[in-house]
């Protein structure tokens, strides 16, 4: 049900960032409230009581991940891109396209071990997922699964995290 929503409210654009690539925005999804919401009470009804933290991926994990946690009634952590909190920080590098990049959590964030989800909005090649789902697991905690709004299914994330539970609201 909530799949057919989410769809509805993807706008495709092809070549960018770059050419080649075919962005998914879900814009779209975050400007209507209902739709929204009906996709944030599908992915709240999988994981009540389940969890103690939801953990987001810099940016749009953000828009995704604090609203999920309200709904639970858990807390939210922010996993920032480097250069954005004050130590001491747990850091993970992984490779892009061109170059590398590193995203930070604070030291202690997950020392208690807490069952976290991990959320962002869409699943690519799965480099960034398998990066925070690995920091998340060096700082001590339990990665219960990642959870994505959006999964591009060609591109094999899955293969990425394996190892880790991965459910989709929606794949194309
Ligand atoms: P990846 O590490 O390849 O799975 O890329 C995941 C990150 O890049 C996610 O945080 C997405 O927000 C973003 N991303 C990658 N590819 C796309 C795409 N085709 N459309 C929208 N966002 C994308």
């Amino acid at each position: 049900m909530s799949a057919e929503v989410l769809l509805a409210h993807v706008r495709e654009v092809p070549d960018f960032p770059e050419p080649g690539v075919l962005f998914k925005d879900l814009n779209p999804l975050f400007a209507d409230p209902t739709a929204f919401g009906a996709v944030l009470d599908e992915i709240a009804g999988r994981w009540n009581g389940q969890l103690d933290l939801v953990a987001g991926i810099e940016a749009r994990g953000f828009i995704v991940g604090a609203p999920l946690a309200q709904r639970l009634d858990v807390g939210f952590l922010p996993i920032r891109k480097a250069g954005k909190l004050p130590g001491p920080t747990r850091t993970a590098s992984y490779d892009l396209e061109y170059g590398t990049a590193t995203i930070e959590i604070p030291a202690d964030s997950c020392a208690d071990s807490p069952r976290v989800l991990l959320v962002d909005d869409v699943l690519a090649t799965g480099g960034t997922a398998a990066a925070a789902a690995g920091l998340l697991a060096e700082a001590g905690a339990q990665v219960v699964a990642f959870e994505v709004l959006l999964e591009i299914g060609a591109l094999g994330g899955r293969t990425a995290l394996s190892g880790y539970r991965v459910s989709a609201v929606a794949t194309v």
